[in-house]
């Protein structure tokens, strides 16, 4: 037996994987990676990968940086663990949560650490709803959010989600939570302009406020471009709209910047990007280019305010962790510095929005959309009206994805939408190279489909 065929006995005989478990590697196993720099990742059969997804949208820095190895050793040396219970702190959480401060939008000066993404809309459901309980209103416990929309994993972040394949699963959504449909224009916006889908779908919200009683209402969340569900730009009457509504029944808006956040969409945040003023932004993954486990609630003055005036009875061992503070304020570091972000928003970000609309020549693309450093392509089978495939939704996607994988690109496919996320380090070079190998991909895709 090969060294690969031994891991991938030993992983598919212990090794419970995220999602996709049980979803049929079939005979092949899992490719198993073993090392990666800058924007490629080699596996354990010698391939080299260009990864166009930067891991699971959050490598922004690209991989192997050795300051980011020196932070955490460095800090690992000094003070490995310290809680941030009890009236204690201690530097790297200091300086990261002043620093989130000074990089994040208006007023949002506050910080709550957490280990992930879901870790992070778990406070942020409790948090809002503490927020309103305190200022006197305990019936505005309602939270409304989007299907298709992702925001975690755990009973509540996946509650938040409108994943209804995951909810069909234990028990979610718990109580409270409601759900109104997506801005996707391509699919569900038949005869209507985008402009007019836009408004329409920010409307639900509205209808939603009434529906449950403007004065019961506590927040409302969405990713300022959805990701997981595809990467769904919306409509630009979208944001607007959402913005004035929250604004006029005084409900607090989370922004969930997991993916969005640290450079991907061309600003620091995707609410700059979409020009929306939240009142908590969720954020991991970019915050420390996913070197160390990390999440973030960045919480508006006027939230903290009320909050600070509680004992808040709400925290993860971890918060803070000084070895991953200490690699984010690395990360962010050399996002800043070495001009990066400024760079993906300048440079490589209009390249590749070039590069990448060009595939919409492809028989088999409906569309590409794509803002900075996030984009997608719709698989269709008739361009002209936007026909889904017959048969499963995915079928294409999937048939896609594994030509991707096979012509050592990552790409993921979500139902029949084709996704990157890049490193923002990607350069023009590579982000031909990923072109070239979509468009192969693509071509025997199609011609697999037609057998
Ligand atoms: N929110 C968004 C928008 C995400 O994309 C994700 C993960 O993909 C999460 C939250 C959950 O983050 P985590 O997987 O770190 O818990």
């Amino acid at each position: 037996n090969s060294p690969t065929a031994e891991l991938q006995a030993l992983d598919a005989a212990h090794h419970m994987h995220p999602f996709t478990h049980g979803a049929g590697l079939g005979e092949k196993g899992a490719r198993i990676i073993t090392r990666a720099e800058g924007c490629w990742l080699n596996d354990s059969d010698g391939n080299r990968i260009l990864d166009a997804m930067a891991g699971l949208w959050c490598v922004n820095i690209g991989y192997g940086r050795e300051e980011l190895a020196e932070a955490a050793a460095r800090q690992m040396r000094e003070l490995p663990f310290y809680n941030t219970f009890f009236q204690t702190s201690h530097v790297p959480a200091i300086n990261l949560a002043a620093r989130l401060a000074e990089l994040a939008p208006g007023d949002l000066n506050h910080v709550f650490f957490a280990n992930s993404g879901s870790e992070a809309n778990d406070t942020n459901l409790r948090m809002v709803r503490t927020y309103w309980q305190e200022k006197g209103q305990p019936q505005r416990q309602h939270v409304i959010s989007r299907w298709n929309g992702y925001h975690g994993s755990s009973v509540g972040s996946g509650s938040l989600g409108g994943m209804k394949g995951m909810h069909a699963q234990g028990g979610m959504p718990i109580p409270g939570i409601h759900h109104i449909d997506q801005p996707y224009w391509y699919l569900e916006g038949g005869n209507m302009s985008e402009d007019d889908f836009g408004l329409a779908r920010a409307q639900l919200l509205e209808e939603k406020i009434l529906e449950l009683g403007a004065d019961n209402v506590a927040a409302f969340i969405a990713e300022p471009i959805q990701g997981a569900g595809g990467v769904i730009v919306p409509p630009a009457t979208y944001w607007p709209e959402i913005q004035r509504i929250v604004d006029k029944y005084g409900i607090l808006l989370i922004a969930d910047e997991v993916i969005c956040g640290f450079g991907r969409t061309g600003e620091w945040f995707g609410s700059q990007t979409m020009n929306i003023r939240p009142d908590i932004m969720t954020v991991a993954k970019g915050l420390s280019s996913g070197y160390q486990p990390i999440g973030a609630s960045i919480v508006s003055d006027g939230v903290a305010k009320v909050i600070d005036g509680v004992e808040f009875n709400h925290g993860y061992t971890y918060s803070g962790h000084p070895v991953a503070c200490a690699v984010a304020l690395e990360n962010l570091r050399l996002l800043d510095e070495e001009g990066i972000v400024t760079r993906a928003r300048d440079e490589t970000g209009p390249y590749l929005k070039a590069q990448f609309e060009t595939l919409t020549d492809h028989p088999l693309v409906g569309e590409a959309k794509i803002v900075g450093h996030m984009g997608s392509i719709a698989l269709t089978p008739d361009k002209a009206s936007r026909a889904r495939f017959a048969g499963e939704a995915g079928t294409a996607g999937f048939i896609t994805r594994e030509r991707c994988f096979a012509n050592n690109l990552i790409m993921r496919h979500v139902g029949d939408r084709m996704i990157i996320s890049p490193p923002l380090v990607i350069s023009k070079e590579e982000i031909d190279t990923l072109i070239e190998r979509a468009r192969r991909s693509l071509d025997e895709a199609h011609a697999q489909l037609q057998e």
